[in-house]
Protein backbone atom coordinates (compact mmCIF):
# COMPACT_ATOMS: atom_id res chain seq x y z
CA UNK A 1 0.00 0.00 0.00
CA UNK A 2 1.16 3.52 -1.04
CA UNK A 3 2.93 5.32 1.60
CA UNK A 4 4.74 8.68 1.53
CA UNK A 5 8.34 9.76 3.36
CA UNK A 6 6.62 11.30 6.49
CA UNK A 7 5.22 7.83 7.28
CA UNK A 8 8.67 6.54 8.11
CA UNK A 9 9.07 9.19 10.86
CA UNK A 10 11.92 9.00 13.99
CA UNK A 11 11.33 5.57 14.00
CA UNK A 12 13.47 5.59 10.65
CA UNK A 13 16.21 6.74 13.03
CA UNK A 14 16.43 10.25 13.38
CA UNK A 15 17.79 10.78 16.83
CA UNK A 16 18.23 14.24 17.33
CA UNK A 17 15.73 17.34 16.85
CA UNK A 18 16.13 20.89 16.82
CA UNK A 19 15.10 21.38 20.21
CA UNK A 20 11.63 22.16 20.01
CA UNK A 21 10.53 21.08 23.43
CA UNK A 22 13.69 21.84 25.18
CA UNK A 23 13.20 22.47 29.39
CA UNK A 24 9.74 21.46 28.90
CA UNK A 25 8.09 18.57 30.88
CA UNK A 26 6.09 16.29 29.29
CA UNK A 27 3.56 13.77 30.07
CA UNK A 28 1.75 11.49 28.19
CA UNK A 29 -0.86 9.04 28.46
CA UNK A 30 -1.69 5.94 26.40
CA UNK A 31 1.98 5.96 26.11
CA UNK A 32 2.97 2.33 25.45
CA UNK A 33 1.71 2.05 21.81
CA UNK A 34 0.27 4.03 18.64
CA UNK A 35 0.02 7.81 18.85
CA UNK A 36 1.47 7.96 22.58
CA UNK A 37 4.51 6.09 21.69
CA UNK A 38 5.56 8.10 19.03
CA UNK A 39 4.90 11.05 20.83
CA UNK A 40 7.14 9.77 23.23
CA UNK A 41 10.08 9.70 20.85
CA UNK A 42 9.38 12.65 19.30
CA UNK A 43 8.79 14.64 22.34
CA UNK A 44 12.48 13.15 23.95
CA UNK A 45 13.93 14.13 20.61
CA UNK A 46 12.72 17.55 21.02
CA UNK A 47 14.54 17.88 24.57
CA UNK A 48 11.52 17.60 26.42
CA UNK A 49 12.01 15.59 30.01
CA UNK A 50 9.01 12.93 29.45
CA UNK A 51 6.96 10.83 31.87
CA UNK A 52 5.33 7.86 29.87
CA UNK A 53 1.89 6.73 31.06
CA UNK A 54 0.21 3.40 30.57
CA UNK A 55 -2.39 0.76 32.48
CA UNK A 56 -0.19 -1.72 30.76
CA UNK A 57 3.11 -1.62 32.63
CA UNK A 58 4.95 -4.62 30.72
CA UNK A 59 4.14 -2.53 27.45
CA UNK A 60 5.15 0.22 28.55
CA UNK A 61 8.46 -0.81 29.97
CA UNK A 62 9.20 -2.01 26.29
CA UNK A 63 7.82 1.51 25.16
CA UNK A 64 10.42 3.34 26.75
CA UNK A 65 13.14 0.76 26.05
CA UNK A 66 12.39 2.12 22.49
CA UNK A 67 12.62 5.74 23.05
CA UNK A 68 15.89 5.08 24.68
CA UNK A 69 17.09 3.08 21.85
CA UNK A 70 15.54 5.54 19.08
CA UNK A 71 16.75 8.70 21.39
CA UNK A 72 19.86 7.72 23.51
CA UNK A 73 20.45 11.58 23.87
CA UNK A 74 16.89 12.11 25.56
CA UNK A 75 17.39 14.41 28.56
CA UNK A 76 14.87 12.27 30.78
CA UNK A 77 12.15 9.23 30.56
CA UNK A 78 10.41 7.98 33.23
CA UNK A 79 7.44 5.46 33.42
CA UNK A 80 4.30 5.45 35.50
CA UNK A 81 1.45 3.10 35.51
CA UNK A 82 -1.49 5.17 35.40
CA UNK A 83 -5.49 4.03 34.58
CA UNK A 84 -6.63 7.27 33.55
CA UNK A 85 -10.33 6.64 34.82
CA UNK A 86 -8.64 6.34 38.67
CA UNK A 87 -8.47 9.91 39.37
CA UNK A 88 -6.14 9.30 42.31
CA UNK A 89 -4.09 7.15 39.78
CA UNK A 90 -3.87 10.63 37.67
CA UNK A 91 -2.81 13.21 39.82
CA UNK A 92 0.10 10.79 41.24
CA UNK A 93 0.76 10.49 37.69
CA UNK A 94 1.19 14.05 37.54
CA UNK A 95 2.79 14.88 40.74
CA UNK A 96 5.12 12.87 39.85
CA UNK A 97 6.62 15.45 38.00
CA UNK A 98 6.37 18.13 40.12
CA UNK A 99 10.12 17.07 41.29
CA UNK A 100 10.90 17.92 37.88
CA UNK A 101 9.43 21.34 38.30
CA UNK A 102 6.29 20.62 37.30
CA UNK A 103 4.50 19.55 34.16
CA UNK A 104 4.26 22.31 31.06
CA UNK A 105 2.39 19.46 28.72
CA UNK A 106 -0.26 17.13 28.70
CA UNK A 107 -0.94 14.67 26.14
CA UNK A 108 -4.27 13.06 27.35
CA UNK A 109 -4.37 10.40 24.68
CA UNK A 110 -5.00 7.34 26.49
CA UNK A 111 -8.49 5.58 24.71
CA UNK A 112 -9.97 2.85 24.69
CA UNK A 113 -12.34 1.33 21.83
CA UNK A 114 -14.80 -1.41 22.90
CA UNK A 115 -15.40 -4.59 20.42
CA UNK A 116 -19.44 -4.76 22.03
CA UNK A 117 -19.67 -0.80 21.48
CA UNK A 118 -22.44 -1.06 19.23
CA UNK A 119 -25.83 1.16 17.91
CA UNK A 120 -28.77 2.47 20.20
CA UNK A 121 -30.15 -0.51 21.36
CA UNK A 122 -27.25 -2.70 21.33
CA UNK A 123 -24.61 -1.09 23.35
CA UNK A 124 -24.71 -2.50 26.88
CA UNK A 125 -24.95 -0.26 29.58
CA UNK A 126 -21.40 -1.04 31.15
CA UNK A 127 -19.40 -0.90 27.61
CA UNK A 128 -20.47 2.60 27.53
CA UNK A 129 -20.01 3.60 31.09
CA UNK A 130 -16.29 1.78 30.57
CA UNK A 131 -16.10 3.83 27.40
CA UNK A 132 -17.37 7.21 28.96
CA UNK A 133 -15.07 6.51 32.32
CA UNK A 134 -12.02 6.36 30.51
CA UNK A 135 -12.43 8.54 27.44
CA UNK A 136 -13.70 11.00 29.28
CA UNK A 137 -13.59 11.20 32.89
CA UNK A 138 -9.74 10.24 31.79
CA UNK A 139 -9.43 13.01 29.73
CA UNK A 140 -11.43 15.45 32.58
CA UNK A 141 -8.68 14.47 35.21
CA UNK A 142 -5.95 14.70 32.93
CA UNK A 143 -6.82 18.39 32.51
CA UNK A 144 -7.86 19.22 36.27
CA UNK A 145 -4.47 18.17 37.74
CA UNK A 146 -2.64 19.45 34.93
CA UNK A 147 -4.14 22.82 35.54
CA UNK A 148 -3.65 22.49 39.10
CA UNK A 149 -0.01 21.62 38.92
CA UNK A 150 0.40 24.78 36.47
CA UNK A 151 -0.91 26.84 38.64
CA UNK A 152 1.17 25.33 41.68
CA UNK A 153 4.19 25.83 40.07
CA UNK A 154 3.52 29.34 39.24
CA UNK A 155 3.65 28.67 35.37
CA UNK A 156 2.57 31.00 32.95
CA UNK A 157 2.02 29.13 30.05
CA UNK A 158 1.19 25.60 29.38
CA UNK A 159 -0.28 23.08 26.71
CA UNK A 160 -2.80 20.68 27.10
CA UNK A 161 -3.89 18.50 24.25
CA UNK A 162 -6.57 15.72 24.18
CA UNK A 163 -7.00 13.21 21.67
CA UNK A 164 -10.36 13.28 20.45
CA UNK A 165 -10.92 11.54 16.82
CA UNK A 166 -13.11 12.40 13.69
CA UNK A 167 -15.85 10.13 14.81
CA UNK A 168 -16.48 13.50 17.19
CA UNK A 169 -16.93 15.33 13.45
CA UNK A 170 -18.92 12.99 11.33
CA UNK A 171 -19.80 10.15 12.79
CA UNK A 172 -19.13 6.75 12.42
CA UNK A 173 -20.94 3.85 9.78
CA UNK A 174 -19.94 1.29 11.50
CA UNK A 175 -21.69 1.32 14.88
CA UNK A 176 -19.83 2.68 18.25
CA UNK A 177 -22.11 4.74 19.71
CA UNK A 178 -19.97 5.07 23.46
CA UNK A 179 -16.65 5.75 21.27
CA UNK A 180 -17.94 8.25 18.93
CA UNK A 181 -20.64 10.05 22.02
CA UNK A 182 -17.10 9.89 23.79
CA UNK A 183 -14.37 11.89 21.35
CA UNK A 184 -17.55 14.26 20.73
CA UNK A 185 -17.33 14.92 24.22
CA UNK A 186 -13.84 15.31 24.51
CA UNK A 187 -13.81 18.22 21.82
CA UNK A 188 -15.99 19.73 23.56
CA UNK A 189 -14.51 19.80 26.71
CA UNK A 190 -11.04 21.14 25.14
CA UNK A 191 -12.80 24.11 23.91
CA UNK A 192 -14.50 25.04 26.77
CA UNK A 193 -11.36 24.66 29.13
CA UNK A 194 -9.48 26.69 26.28
CA UNK A 195 -11.69 29.67 27.08
CA UNK A 196 -11.99 29.44 30.33
CA UNK A 197 -8.07 29.19 31.50
CA UNK A 198 -6.99 30.98 28.15
CA UNK A 199 -6.09 33.88 30.15
CA UNK A 200 -4.09 32.26 32.66
CA UNK A 201 -1.91 31.36 29.56
CA UNK A 202 -3.06 27.67 29.52
CA UNK A 203 -3.99 26.35 26.25
CA UNK A 204 -6.24 23.37 25.28
CA UNK A 205 -6.33 21.78 22.08
CA UNK A 206 -7.68 18.75 20.62
CA UNK A 207 -6.09 16.16 18.13
CA UNK A 208 -8.80 14.21 15.96
CA UNK A 209 -6.79 11.53 14.14
CA UNK A 210 -8.22 9.72 11.40
CA UNK A 211 -8.20 6.12 11.41
CA UNK A 212 -4.70 4.99 11.51
CA UNK A 213 -2.55 2.43 9.92
CA UNK A 214 -3.47 -0.88 11.93
CA UNK A 215 -3.38 -4.23 10.96
CA UNK A 216 -6.88 -4.81 11.37
CA UNK A 217 -8.01 -1.62 9.02
CA UNK A 218 -5.41 -3.09 6.33
CA UNK A 219 -7.69 -6.51 6.69
CA UNK A 220 -10.46 -4.72 6.27
CA UNK A 221 -9.02 -2.36 3.45
CA UNK A 222 -6.63 -4.22 2.33
CA UNK A 223 -4.87 -4.20 -1.07
CA UNK A 224 -7.19 -5.62 -3.53
CA UNK A 225 -9.86 -4.10 -6.24
CA UNK A 226 -12.90 -4.03 -4.29
CA UNK A 227 -10.49 -3.02 -1.11
CA UNK A 228 -8.28 -0.72 -3.08
CA UNK A 229 -12.02 0.91 -4.41
CA UNK A 230 -13.09 1.31 -0.77
CA UNK A 231 -10.30 2.60 0.64
CA UNK A 232 -10.10 5.37 -2.63
CA UNK A 233 -13.66 6.07 -1.29
CA UNK A 234 -12.85 6.81 2.58
CA UNK A 235 -9.20 8.36 1.77
CA UNK A 236 -8.60 11.20 -0.99
CA UNK A 237 -4.91 10.26 -0.61
CA UNK A 238 -5.57 6.70 -1.38
CA UNK A 239 -3.54 5.84 1.82
CA UNK A 240 -4.06 5.45 6.18
CA UNK A 241 -2.05 7.89 8.02
CA UNK A 242 0.67 6.85 10.55
CA UNK A 243 0.96 7.35 14.09
CA UNK A 244 3.70 9.21 13.80
CA UNK A 245 2.00 11.77 11.51
CA UNK A 246 -0.33 12.46 14.87
CA UNK A 247 2.50 12.97 16.89
CA UNK A 248 3.95 15.90 14.49
CA UNK A 249 1.05 17.56 15.03
CA UNK A 250 1.28 16.90 18.98
CA UNK A 251 4.41 18.36 19.03
CA UNK A 252 3.47 21.79 17.72
CA UNK A 253 0.51 22.08 19.66
CA UNK A 254 2.56 21.29 22.45
CA UNK A 255 5.84 23.57 21.51
CA UNK A 256 6.01 27.45 21.46
CA UNK A 257 5.57 27.77 18.02
CA UNK A 258 1.65 27.21 18.35
CA UNK A 259 1.55 29.78 21.10
CA UNK A 260 -1.52 31.98 19.42
CA UNK A 261 -3.64 28.21 18.79
CA UNK A 262 -5.98 27.56 21.35
CA UNK A 263 -9.43 25.53 21.52
CA UNK A 264 -8.42 24.28 17.72
CA UNK A 265 -9.22 20.91 16.61
CA UNK A 266 -6.45 19.56 14.81
CA UNK A 267 -7.68 17.74 11.84
CA UNK A 268 -5.12 14.84 10.55
CA UNK A 269 -7.15 12.67 8.73
CA UNK A 270 -5.58 13.27 4.78
CA UNK A 271 -8.82 15.40 3.99
CA UNK A 272 -10.96 12.31 5.08
CA UNK A 273 -13.57 14.37 6.56
CA UNK A 274 -13.45 17.23 3.78
CA UNK A 275 -14.33 14.37 0.79
CA UNK A 276 -17.33 14.11 -0.53
CA UNK A 277 -18.02 11.04 -2.43
CA UNK A 278 -20.11 10.78 -5.57
CA UNK A 279 -21.95 7.14 -5.99
CA UNK A 280 -19.29 6.39 -8.34
CA UNK A 281 -16.93 6.72 -6.13
CA UNK A 282 -13.58 9.09 -6.79
CA UNK A 283 -11.55 8.84 -10.14
CA UNK A 284 -9.10 6.01 -10.23
CA UNK A 285 -6.45 7.97 -11.90
CA UNK A 286 -5.72 11.39 -10.62
CA UNK A 287 -7.01 14.31 -12.82
CA UNK A 288 -4.18 16.05 -15.17
P1 LIG B 1 -3.37 2.19 21.02
O1 LIG B 1 -4.41 1.21 21.32
O2 LIG B 1 -2.23 1.83 20.14
O3 LIG B 1 -2.80 2.84 22.36
C1 LIG B 1 -3.65 3.24 23.40
C2 LIG B 1 -2.91 3.06 24.69
O4 LIG B 1 -3.78 3.45 25.75
C3 LIG B 1 -2.51 1.61 24.93
O5 LIG B 1 -1.13 1.54 25.20
C4 LIG B 1 -3.35 1.20 26.15
O6 LIG B 1 -2.69 0.30 27.01
C5 LIG B 1 -3.59 2.54 26.81
N1 LIG B 1 -4.75 2.54 27.69
C6 LIG B 1 -5.95 1.93 27.50
N2 LIG B 1 -6.76 2.14 28.54
C7 LIG B 1 -6.06 2.92 29.41
C8 LIG B 1 -6.36 3.47 30.68
N3 LIG B 1 -7.54 3.26 31.28
N4 LIG B 1 -5.41 4.23 31.29
C9 LIG B 1 -4.22 4.43 30.71
N5 LIG B 1 -3.87 3.92 29.51
C10 LIG B 1 -4.79 3.18 28.87
O7 LIG B 1 -4.15 3.43 20.50
P2 LIG B 1 -3.90 4.55 19.44
O8 LIG B 1 -4.47 4.04 18.18
O9 LIG B 1 -2.56 5.10 19.47
O10 LIG B 1 -4.95 5.57 20.07
C11 LIG B 1 -4.58 6.60 20.93
C12 LIG B 1 -5.75 7.55 20.99
O11 LIG B 1 -6.11 7.93 19.67
C13 LIG B 1 -7.02 6.96 21.61
O12 LIG B 1 -7.65 7.94 22.40
C14 LIG B 1 -7.87 6.62 20.40
O13 LIG B 1 -9.24 6.63 20.70
C15 LIG B 1 -7.49 7.74 19.46
N6 LIG B 1 -7.73 7.48 18.04
C16 LIG B 1 -7.14 6.43 17.43
C17 LIG B 1 -7.37 6.20 16.08
C18 LIG B 1 -6.75 5.02 15.37
O14 LIG B 1 -7.11 4.71 14.23
N7 LIG B 1 -5.83 4.31 15.99
C19 LIG B 1 -8.19 7.06 15.35
C20 LIG B 1 -8.77 8.14 16.01
C21 LIG B 1 -8.52 8.34 17.37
Amino acid sequence: MATNGAANGVANGVAHGSGRLTGKNAVITGAAGGIGLETSILFAREGASVLMADISAPALEKAKAKVLTLVPSAKRVETVVCDVSKEAQVQAMVEHVDAWGGLDVIFNNAGIMHARDDDAVNTPEEIWDLTMDINVKGVWYGCKHAVASLRRHGKKKGSIINTASVVALVGSATPQLAYTASKGAVLALSRELAIVHAREGFRVNSLCPAPLNTPLLQDWLGDDAAKRHRREVHFPSGRFGEAVEQAQAVLFLASDESSFVNGHDMVVDGGMTKAYVTPEGPATEAPV
